[in-house]
């Protein structure tokens, strides 16, 4: 991949970044204890704090995922399945800068018949 390339690569990758932490940053999980909310109430808020932490985690692995991809750039690394160390199709790449695996790695993943590390 071209010098040029991987910076707006990069540049996208770090936008991304910091929008995920901003939507992070807003999920406030706190309740506020001196309320005494109805039982409905209640369930409606353990429902909604359940599918922000859904959201949350999701957000939370993508950052990290992100992280790496910038780890790999850093180290000459970027467009390299980390499975089977094959370049990763550069259409992808524009699709989810953050992929770790290429296309046939990333279905064994996603059957669970890859280990992650
Ligand atoms: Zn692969």
């Amino acid at each position: 991949m071209s010098q040029s390339n991987l910076n707006s690569t990069k540049e996208k990758l770090i936008a991304e970044r910091e929008t995920l932490s901003r939507k992070l940053s807003r999920n406030d999980l706190s309740v506020d204890a001196s309320e005494t909310p109805d039982p409905v109430d209640l369930a409606v808020r353990n429902y909604s704090k359940n599918v922000m932490l859904a959201v949350s985690e999701n957000e939370s692995r993508q950052v990290v995922l992100i992280n790496e991809a910038l780890t790999r750039i850093a180290d000459d690394e970027y467009g390299t399945c980390q499975n089977c160390e094959k370049e990763i199709n550069p259409k992808r790449l524009d699709a989810v800068p953050w992929a770790r695996y290429c296309l046939s790695c990333q279905e064994l993943v996603e059957q669970n018949l890859l280990d992650e590390d």
